[in-house]
């Protein structure tokens, strides 16, 4: 059978992989090497310099390619410099159209850089399809897409969107962090280009920071090796290796970050003290529909706010908590908590930031895979 057929878990260990060609090692082996050595001038063996390919990076890169069911990976030095690759297939005068709830860091780059090369970014929030169409102009290139969204836990209809985007000769991109190949595969549903901050979920350990790339099509891989290897913002061997390892298990830490998150998510919507809680399994979740359609779970992400909370209120608990660690980042194996209005979202402006939601009292929950007892417990301490 061969490994294109296999199914996602199987595919978590063997996508893309192969033993090593010199001695047969069943993990890739760490190539710590910026060059290679040529017989003759340009008679190498498919890898010269670093910065173009690296054969860990190359396993690393095929794995995401084969979990994305997309043709093509690229691997860089963090999930911010995978989207500044994408970003470099514009030019001047072009316009993005992406969701208003957008990570910090995404909405830094987009606006703190990317626009002072005279790129424009329109901030919508891609729920209603005739909007965004409407928003489309003669200089649109691109629509960004993140979903579920960070940190309101929006869902945003991927398929919807990549109909517009195709009737209108654009090409759409999907930040696939928060939810993984796992739950959703963007390519699948239409999308051209799907990007991890793979120093999440598909890492998995809180080890590295790495991003990734993949796509279907071939002239634009072809673009994006090309701003890889120009720009250089690639991921080392080592790193490599490391995201690698955690990508063998991100069929079962998902599924036990799936069941921990729904067990949290029910504990705090049923308790006194919580006004809010954003996660997209409630029914009543306004994109409850679109979750269940394009998920195949519904992750252990979580956002709440507690009741007559105040920035103080907040920050009380966040600092009460012991088991969830304060600390920026998500995805891990262990648990961490975040207050997004001082920590990953700090970089909005207050006004921006409160019009999608992100309060001062809006307390953001990565689930791990600890004992959901012991996390229960620690919450219930906290909030007392
Ligand atoms: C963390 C994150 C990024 C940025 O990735 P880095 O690896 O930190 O550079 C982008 N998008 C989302 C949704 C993230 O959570």
């Amino acid at each position: 059978m061969g490994k294109k057929e296999l199914k996602f878990n199987s595919k978590a260990i063997h996508g893309g992989q192969r033993p090593d060609a010199a001695y047969g090692a069943v993990m890739p082996p760490i190539y710590q090497t910026s060059t290679y050595a040529q017989p003759t001038p340009g008679g190498h063996k498919g890898y010269e310099y670093s910065r173009g390919a690296n054969p860990t990076r190359t396993a690393l890169e095929n794995a995401v390619a084969s979990l994305e069911n997309a043709n093509f990976g690229m691997a860089f030095g963090s999930g911010m410099a995978a989207i500044d690759a994408v970003m470099k297939l514009l030019s001047p005068g072009e316009e993005v159209i992406c969701t208003s709830d957008l990570y910090g860091g995404s909405y830094r780059l987009f606006k703190g850089v990317f626009e002072k090369f005279g790129i424009k970014f329109r901030f919508s929030e891609i729920v209603d399809m005739d909007e965004l169409a409407s928003q489309i102009t003669d200089n649109t290139k691109l629509v960004w897409v993140e979903t579920p969204t960070n940190p309101m836990m929006n869902i945003i209809d991927i398929e919807a969107v990549s109909k517009v985007t195709k009737a209108n000769n654009l090409l759409l991109a999907v930040d696939n962090t928060f939810a993984t190949p796992y739950l959703q595969r963007p390519l699948e549903l239409g999308a051209d280009i799907v990007m991890h901050s793979a120093t999440k979920y598909l890492g998995g350990h809180s080890d590295v920071i790495v991003g990734a790339l993949a796509v279907k099509d071939e002239k634009l891989a072809q673009q994006l090796y090309f701003i890889q290897k120009s720009s250089g913002g690639i991921c080392g061997p080592m790193d490599s290796f490391l995201t690698l390892r955690g990508i063998k298990t991100l069929h079962v830490r998902m599924q036990r970050h799936c069941e921990n998150g729904e067990s949290i998510a029910k504990y705090l919507e049923n308790h006194h003290k919580i006004d809010t809680v954003y996660w997209p399994g409630f029914q009543h979740h306004p994109s409850y529909e679109v979750a269940k359609k394009q998920m195949k779970d519904f992750g252990g992400m979580i956002s709440f706010v507690p009741k007559g909370g105040s920035y103080k209120n907040a920050i009380k608990i966040v600092e009460k908590l012991e088991i969830f660690t304060l600390a920026e980042s998500l995805g891990g194996v262990e648990s961490l908590v975040g207050h997004p209005a001082s920590m990953s979202h700090g970089s909005i402006p207050k006004e921006e930031r409160e019009k999608n939601g992100v309060v001062d009292a809006l307390i953001r929950l990565s689930v791990g895979i600890e004992d959901v007892e012991d996390l229960i417990a620690d919450l219930e301490q906290a909030l007392n």
